[in-house]
């Protein structure tokens, strides 16, 4: 099956109009293209870089402690390499360490835009949570509303290539995470990304479908670091993801009536029940036979692993990724072992323990 992967550009306008926002994870960007600003989401520039080591580098040369999750240091080494000066940063709903992060960056002298997600997905809330965003960037939720229509094309078509995944068999568990995952900025170009992605789903029709009897897949959990390696060896093994949890909700998939309820329904930035409810759904729906739990080490979601085994009934196996960007052998050989045991009790849902060693 031929694989398509997206396209970047690093960090280059869309017109000289634009002025290019770094932004930390995925937040309104409806808001920020409404301001004139075009968004590139500093997680994917990393990843994507054809040395992604040299990034971490610069971070750590600049004091980042070894013991720093890889996605902050990469994020910073962006930042610094590509002259970025103006970013927005969660400090509510993603990550601890992007506070930090974010006075580091003002020491640098850049411009760092605070944006907090409500505790809550309370859509009154949300709504003045973008109304503070909005007047700080000079434009309005109505404007930003309007974009949300404008970009309504590309999520539904995101959406669409989730469904050819699970339900046709026809995309890749990679291709499905790369272009969902893209969805936080649509690689900085809303009109290209909308155009490759129908381009590929025409073409997505004309394959065959995947065996039936391959195994189905959940991956649960932040974007993995080494995802270009992982999603081709569950693949090597006649198995295959069919539902990418985060790459999944940065598309939307419940879009609601307006940015504020668009943002409510987003799991991500809210009590981790809300992530369960929307697992679990999901799992039953695209009949899944195991989860893959990706945790980041030195990440503080990592514990969350305590709660989605008290709370699933699918195997599951928690792989951890640091500053490799390949799979080990070591990784290698615990993710066959988890679908060997899968495969031999297949759609078994009272198994929930981890392969040893
Ligand atoms: S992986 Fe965890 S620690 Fe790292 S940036 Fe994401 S939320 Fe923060």
């Amino acid at each position: 099956m031929g694989l398509y992967t997206t396209s970047y550009l690093i960090l280059e306008p869309k017109t000289e109009l634009m002025k290019p926002i770094g932004i930390t994870t995925t937040v309104p960007i409806e808001v920020l293209l409404s301001a004139g600003y075009q968004p590139a989401d500093l997680n994917n520039v990393f990843i994507n870089d054809p040395n992604p080591e040299r990034l971490i580098n610069i971070a750590e040369r600049a004091g980042f402690p070894s013991n720093c999750c890889s996605w902050i240091k990469g994020i910073y080494g962006v930042c610094m390499e590509h002259g970025i000066d103006t970013i927005l940063c969660v400090t509510n709903g993603d990550c601890s360490n992007t506070v930090m992060l974010m006075e580091v960056l003002k020491l640098k002298g850049l411009r760092a835009i605070p944006f907090a997600y409500p505790d809550e997905p309370d859509a009154r809330r949300m709504r003045s949570s973008l109304q503070a965003l909005a007047e700080s960037l000079g434009t309005t939720l109505e404007a930003a509303d309007r974009v949300k229509d404008k970009l309504k094309s590309c999520r539904q078509l995101a959406l669409e290539l989730d469904r050819l995944t699970w339900q046709d068999g026809l995309v890749s568990g990679l291709e499905n995470h790369l272009w969902l995952v893209s969805t936080s900025d649509f690689n900085q170009d809303s009109t290209r990304y909308r155009h490759q992605l129908g381009e590929l789903l025409v073409e997505c029709r004309k394959r065959q479908p995947y065996p039936k009897d391959w195994l189905r897949l959940a991956y649960i959990g932040v974007p993995p670091v080494y995802a270009r390696e992982l999603y081709p060896h569950v693949e090597d093994n006649q198995a295959r993801v069919v539902f990418n949890e985060i790459q999944r909700q940065f598309a939307m998939p419940q879009p609601g009536d307006s940015l504020a309820t668009q943002y409510c329904h987003y799991t991500y930035p809210y009590s981790i029940f809300g992530r369960v409810k929307d697992i679990i759904r999901e799992i039953k729906r695209r009949r899944v036979d195991g989860i893959i739990h990706y945790v980041q080490a030195f990440c503080h979601r990592g514990i969350g692993d305590i709660i989605f085994r008290n709370t699933m009934e699918s195997p599951m196996l928690t792989l951890e990724g640091h500053d490799e960007f390949h799979l080990t052998q070591h990784l290698r050989t615990r993710v066959e072992a988890f679908l060997d045991m899968l495969s031999r009790h297949p759609r078994s849902a009272d198994i929930n323990q981890e392969v040893q060693q």
